[in-house]
């Protein structure tokens, strides 16, 4: 599955080619806007959308009506996500009458699916691109058939799910941020959890090669990249040539002050040997995103997760163990098809035992061609409800938990400060506002720096403090 899975260099110099002639037919002053939904894959594939635009000619637009080329990089994780990015496509239909020229396209997860395709087709007919999430690198391609009068271009691979899925090295980026960074390390995903769409619109696992996601990090830090997040969907399947707690290490082996996040692990395959490489550099975050998603073993299997809650627990007890101080956040689907009460409120005993930090819970969305989607569903507000006593729950534990940080002084990235007031971001990836003692230069504390913080107030999720005037 690894061999064959790489677009040949030849093609992705055949798109840089064709963005040149792109560059020549727009002319000068054309600006692009992508708006992102969804999760931190689609972040990373929209800056690679703005690298692939700039080299085509285009600036980024402030605003949506400033722009010559608009692309809405969707999400499918839930129907609310869809929903949300079809509204705002309905928005297009003013531009596209005052402007036809403008270039107009939908790509992301919600364009791999059959039945939004067609919808797309029959009812948004001035969206001119469709194309899908492996189709990320042929943007050039498909702008300069736009412009020379293609209508409805429809870029998706097709073939069966075990063949779907690329990776494109030598596609620029043009990342939003000068000090964090998403590193996508792998993608797609080969678990099928009853309830997830992932596996058929991102396609099977496959991963970078080592030596390219190490060269593009030892490439962030020399730039000054502070905060660098691996991702996949499920970073312990990498299968890059190293183990992922390998490439972990090595990725924390660069000289530099920086820090390493990862994320999402899927619990069955977390092991013991990543808990103790992150236990044993301080370059990687004291944070592990565990998703439980239910503390119910029968609920569990119905999602096909693959473990039990005794394993779970293990796993949490093991990262306690190794990492104290850590903060463990983890994901939880309300209201699963069959769901009963008393498995509810197995869900409730295993979040209170465990204790995390920070919880993303959600109400079962079902999600068309999924297995759990034709299972027996339970009422909405059922659903909510369950939603709003895991939410009670968690904010307790949180605050409880969060206590743990006062007086104590953390190593915060500064994010800034916007209307008087300093934000930043602690290895445990808590927000933190902070204020700066008299006579402390402002330049200490602006956007990518790391500076000392000692807690002074401790919120359910948040923190606030001062910063210390002795500083790293
Ligand atoms: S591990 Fe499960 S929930 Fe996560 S992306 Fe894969 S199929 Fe979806």
């Amino acid at each position: 599955m690894q061999n064959g899975i790489f677009v040949p260099e030849e093609e992705i110099k055949r798109q840089l080619a064709i963005a040149r002639e792109v560059r020549s037919l727009i002319g000068e002053g054309k600006k692009v806007f992508v708006s992102t939904f969804g999760c931190q894959q689609n972040e990373a594939d929209s800056e690679r959308l703005l690298g692939l635009a700039s080299l085509m000619g285009y600036t980024k637009a402030e605003s949506i009506d400033d722009a010559q080329l608009i692309i809405f990089n969707t999400c499918a994780i839930r129907e609310h996500a869809e929903l949300k990015a079809l509204s705002k496509a309905g928005a297009l239909r003013k531009i596209k009458e005052r402007d036809k020229s403008v270039i107009t396209a939908v790509c992301g997860c919600m364009a791999e699916q059959p039945h939004r395709r067609e919808q797309i087709l029959k009812s948004y007919p001035y969206i001119d691109i469709i194309f899908g999430t492996d189709r990320l690198h042929t943007l050039p391609e498909t702008v300069k058939n736009a412009i020379l009068g293609e209508k409805h271009g429809v870029y998706i691979s097709g073939g069966s799910h075990d063949e779907f899925g690329t990776v494109a090295e030598g596609v620029p980026s043009l990342r939003e941020s000068s000090y964090k960074a998403w590193v996508p390390i792998m993608y797609g995903c080969n678990n099928f959890c009853s309830y997830c769409v992932v596996p058929y619109v991102r396609g099977r696992e496959r991963s970078r090669k080592s030596k390219d996601v190490l060269a593009e990090i030892e490439g962030l830090v020399k730039s000054g990249y502070k905060d660098i997040t691996l991702l996949g969907q499920n970073v312990n399947s990498y299968d890059g040539d190293l183990s992922f707690p390998k490439l972990l290490e090595k990725a924390a082996g660069f000289e530099g002050d920086y820090l390493l996040r990862f994320m999402t692990s899927h619990p069955k395959d977390a092991t013991r040997e990543l808990v103790d490489v992150m236990a044993s550099s301080p370059k990687i975050a004291p944070h592990f995103h565990l998703p439980m998603q239910s503390g119910d073993n029968r609920i569990l299997k119905m999602m096909n997760r693959r473990y039990t809650v005794e394993q779970y627990m293990e796993k949490a007890a093991y990262i306690r163990e190794k990492l104290p101080d850590a903060a463990l956040t983890s994901d939880i689907i309300c209201g699963f098809p069959t769901e009963t009460e008393e498995e509810f409120e197995n869900t409730l005993k295993a979040v209170d035992a465990v204790g995390f930090d920070m919880l993303f819970a959600f109400v079962y969305s079902p999600r068309p061609g999924t297995p759990a989607a034709k299972m027996e569903q339970i009422p909405h507000e059922v659903k909510t409800a369950r939603f709003a006593r895991l939410s009670e729950l968690e904010n307790k534990r949180a605050s409880e938990l969060n206590r743990r940080f006062a007086g104590r002084t953390l190593k915060v990235l500064s994010d800034g400060c916007e209307n008087g007031i300093y934000t930043g971001r602690t290895g445990h990836n808590k927000i933190i506002t902070f204020a700066l003692p008299e006579g402390f230069p402002e330049e200490k504390a602006k956007s990518g720096r790391f500076l000392n913080v000692r807690v002074d107030g401790v919120q359910a999720y948040t923190l606030s403090g001062t910063a210390e005037k002795e500083q790293i």
